[in-house]
């Protein structure tokens, strides 16, 4: 009796009784089966080996998809155990799951892997690779298992954990054989070993098991698998990028910020040039919002804990906050996590009409969130920070145009930072929200407006608003592809009842003020360190702490670069004069690794005609350029944007 599958275009392919998962593709087209790692059977992954029953819908899934390439991982991660149990004899082998863009297996082998380890089992993992061994599926009852594994503590433990529910069905665990190798798994996996066409390990760490500081430390070694070696080299070029543009070795390397330990986690201090960047940033920031109607206010760094139970922050929001601390007299206070709560206090201060709104309120605000340990990274993720934070309160029927003028401005502040590629996100109402539905449908219909007349390219993520407002995200992408969540408007229908807040209408009458919670930078810090990355350290002229650097060819030299110094200074410019005792070409180099924008050479021929030898960023040096030229032209290169 043959049998009937669906196809996921809903065309039916007929096929001979017991016809495996290949076959089906192999029946679809030959170039497909090539690139089959497995099939999608009614919703459950399964081998491309496994008997396909009648009446089931299949989609084949090939190795260049997410869900393939994680299969190819997974099994990549098997090989990777197989090497090290056959190159260490005695190691104990404990989980090897597939992560984003790679995979990773801890063992324990009573020592640290060393690279010379690595290569080695990278070496053997290529021979069980050309060896083509196929994987094959077992079940077994949970006894065969754990006398299979009886010298595997980790897999017993596993074996001895698993949910009765699980066995529940079958009294059975799956395992998965190549050749001499077996380890438990539910699958799927590629037909064989010889399928994996690209891998590489790439760094060892130390893990606890289960993630438990009480439990064994193993040994995990890291690795990444790709559907193709041109994939693999695409990927590991991105790795060394990522790694050329990591913020957290720029930051120290260009003498921007540290995290000293003493600090505490998730904790930077500023050096002088990094706090320099940061008044940049921060003076352009207040400007362009006075610019823009807002009127800047301050707030202290704690507030009594009063305040944060009527925001209702220390009922949803209590685990991110610092505890709160108890003074003499019994009073509680808590350090602040957001602005919020203050800049009402600010509206709430005296009656407020109709004709003063819009009222947008803004600060440089800084907050500090008990971010566990293990997501912290650099400014991008950190424990005290300082937003660029604005609540604006206005009428129901202002939101449209207010959302609409704030999206500009969001837009104009990124692309004045050099971003150029935006996406967005319209997070829509939840299944449990506040206010009215009504309210929040109008509002959602007022942010979409506003994508819509932006051009910006957006996705609508249904029921993912908070629950008191819908928002819009705004990521950018930056010089290596990454995407990176900055800006946020978010609507609030919760915090103007929770506060009580009023205006006077026209008629005399009251009404409640709707609240636009908006942070542009998102935090200045993780702003500059998304920013450094996107430039890989060489910051927009007007941004860098130093503009040029001044290098006179020999001390008879320095009088004159004094005055190029005061010449530049006297356009506004940062300058240095590097009188370092070291060659000229060390001092270029130097402050070409500093990413300053340009370096002035000055010598003999150069004292006396008023010229300079001039090299700015990413151009070849020129020699006998005018001091006034050079200047002109190094001012035009450092322009803030407004
Ligand atoms: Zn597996
Ligand atoms: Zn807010």
């Amino acid at each position: 009796m043959p049998i009937n599958i669906t196809l996921p275009d809903g065309s039916s392919l007929q096929l001979a009784e017991g016809a495996t998962g290949g076959e089906a593709a192999a029946a679809i087209g030959p170039r497909l089966a090539e690139a089959a790692v497995a099939v999608r059977v009614d919703d459950e992954l399964r081998d491309l080996s496994a008997p396909l029953a009648d009446g089931v819908s299949v989609e084949v899934i090939t190795a260049d998809s997410e869900v393939g390439r994680h299969i190819l991982r997974h099994s990549a991660a098997h090989v990777m155990a197989q090497a090290v149990l056959a190159l260490f004899p005695g190691a104990r082998y404990a989980i090897g799951p597939a992560i984003e863009d790679g995979f990773y297996y801890d063992f324990e082998v009573g020592r640290a892997f060393t690279p010379e380890d690595l290569e080695a089992i990278e070496q053997r993992m290529a021979e069980i690779v050309a060896a083509d061994q196929p994987f094959r599926r077992e079940t077994v009852s949970k006894e065969e298992a754990l006398l299979i594994f009886a010298d595997q503590p980790f897999k017993q433990e596993i074996i001895e954990s698993v949910e009765e529910s699980e066995l529940a069905e079958t009294q059975q665990v799956s395992l998965y054989r190549n050749r001499d190798f077996v380890d438990l798994c539910r699958g799927p996996h590629l037909p064989s070993t010889g399928r994996l066409p690209a891998f590489k390990l790439l760094r060892t760490a130390g893990a606890y098991w289960r993630g438990d500081e009480r439990r064994p430390q193993l040994q995990r070694i890291y690795g990444t698998a790709w559907e193709s070696p041109a994939a693999l080299e695409e990927h590991l070029h991105r790795l060394e990028e990522a790694r050329r543009r990591d913020h957290r070795r720029l930051g120290p390397e260009l003498d921007f910020f540290s995290f000293p330990p003493e600090l505490g986690s998730g904790l930077a201090v500023w050096h002088p040039k990094g706090a320099t960047v940061r008044e940049l940033m921060e003076d352009y920031s207040r400007r362009t919002h006075r610019a823009h109607g807002y009127e800047l206010v301050v707030s202290p760094h704690i507030a009594r804990a009063h305040l944060w139970e009527t925001s209702g922050h220390l009922g949803f929001y209590a685990q991110t906050m610092y505890p709160i601390m108890e003074l003499d007299d019994g009073d509680r206070y808590v350090l602040k996590p957001m602005n919020c709560p203050f800049h009402i206090l600010v509206y709430r201060s005296k009656g407020r009409s109709y004709r003063e709104l819009p009222l947008r309120f803004f600060e440089l605000g800084t907050v500090y969130r008990y971010e566990r340990s293990g997501v912290l990274h650099g400014l991008l993720r950190a424990r005290g920070f300082t937003q660029d934070d604005s609540h604006i309160f206005c009428t129901e029927s202002q939101i449209g145009e207010e959302l609409k003028g704030l999206l500009d401005f969001s837009l104009m502040v990124l692309r004045d930072f050099g971003f150029d590629e935006f996406e967005a996100d319209l997070s829509t109402r939840p299944e449990k929200f506040v206010g009215d539905v009504e309210l929040w449908d109008r509002a959602t219909v007022a942010l979409e407006e506003a994508l819509k007349s932006s051009g910006l390219p957006y996705v609508v993520a249904e029921g993912e608003g908070a629950f008191y407002g819908p928002k819009i995200d705004l990521h950018v992408r930056d010089a290596i592809g990454r995407r990176w969540q900055l800006t946020t408007l978010q609507v609030d229908f919760a915090l103007p009842a929770n506060f009580g807040l009023e205006y006077a209408t026209a008629e005399n009458t009251r009404e409640r003020p709707v609240m636009i919670h908006r942070a542009l930078f998102g935090a200045v810090e993780r702003f500059f360190g998304v920013l450094l990355e996107h430039c890989a350290g060489a910051l927009p002229g007007w941004l860098c702490p130093v503009q040029a650097t001044i290098v006179p060819v020999a001390d008879r030299h320095r009088d004159y670069a004094v005055e190029v110094a005061a010449s530049l200074e006297g356009r506004g410019l940062r300058v240095e004069v590097d009188t370092a005792d070291e060659t000229v070409g060390e001092k270029i180099r130097r402050a070409i690794t500093q990413k300053h924008p340009a370096v002035l050479v000055v010598g003999d021929r150069d004292v006396g005609v008023g010229t300079v030898g001039f090299r700015l960023r990413g151009a070849d040096e020129e020699r006998g350029v005018p001091l006034e030229e050079a200047t002109l032209r190094l001012a035009e290169f450092c322009r803030a944007p407004r």
